[in-house]
């Protein structure tokens, strides 16, 4: 049975002599595994649809159990994402956060179209704040929203110094200070990243980077699983070195 798909790559394996293992997250299947036949060759036909991050109309084949890709068209390859170090390990992250939160053969097209949108957006702008954007509404849709707005305890608007406790996924204010504290840029950018007000002057690269640890703090809290790709990231923003990453 033949079927289309457009589908961006989570995820690809070398296997066999000139063969790839490709998992892609599909607007119509949610999560699929399909082989990819004679792919690293040099000049292969289909080998930009075998990269990570590639969004296209893939061709799938099934048989059984087996997916085969016998075609792609390419819609966006996102080439400015691995023209640059610091945007190609906010993609990897994100279709990481994806792979985690998917189970196979789940559709999620709100999260389908949303990963599309990061992508383009981190290819254009700031790939932080739209990897952190991703993120809450990623951890929204798995049902693990994030409560920013005010103390989970009096109420009071989330402001200055406040506090966050992973276990609950809640802030509290300074005066109820329930969990860890949170410095005031990083919860500037993660009101932001939600959409809503905030103070523009605290915004800052420093609490990009806090409010990424936060959210993959509070996602390992309450999903047990981890995120390679994230944890790359997280090195890289904070001048440490990473492994290599082929693509
Ligand atoms: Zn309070």
């Amino acid at each position: 049975m033949e079927i289309k798909v457009d589908a961006i790559v989570l995820r690809t394996a070398a296997y066999g002599e000139s063969d790839k293992m490709i998992t892609l997250f599909s607007l119509q299947q949610g999560k699929v595994a399909a082989a990819m036949k004679g792919v690293r060759k040099a000049g292969a036909k289909l080998r930009f649809a075998a990269q990570p991050f590639c969004f296209a109309e893939y061709v799938l084949v099934k048989n059984g159990e087996r997916c085969t890709v016998t075609g792609a068209s390419n819609m966006d390859g996102f080439y400015a994402l691995r023209e640059n170090i610091e945007k190609f390990y906010a993609a990897a992250s994100l279709v990481g956060i994806c792979d985690a939160v998917l189970f196979d053969g789940i559709v999620n097209e709100e999260l389908f179209l949303r990963a599309v949108n990061a992508l383009r957006e981190m290819c254009e702008g700031d790939e932080k704040e739209a990897l952190i954007s991703f993120f809450l509404k990623a951890l929204e849709l798995s049902g693990y929203m994030l409560d920013l707005s005010g103390c989970a305890e009096c109420g009071a608007v989330l402001e200055g110094k406040v506090f966050f406790n992973v276990a609950e996924g809640n802030f509290t204010c300074a005066d109820c200070a329930k969990g860890a504290g949170v410095s005031e840029s990083t919860l500037a950018v993660l009101k932001k990243c939600a959409g809503g007000e905030f103070d523009c002057e605290k915004i800052s690269d420093d609490g990009k980077r806090r409010a990424l640890k936060l959210l993959y703090a509070y996602f390992r809290a309450k999903t047990d699983t981890n995120v390679k790709a994230l944890e790359e990231y997280a090195q890289l923003l904070n001048g440490e070195t990473t492994c290599k990453v082929d693509s």
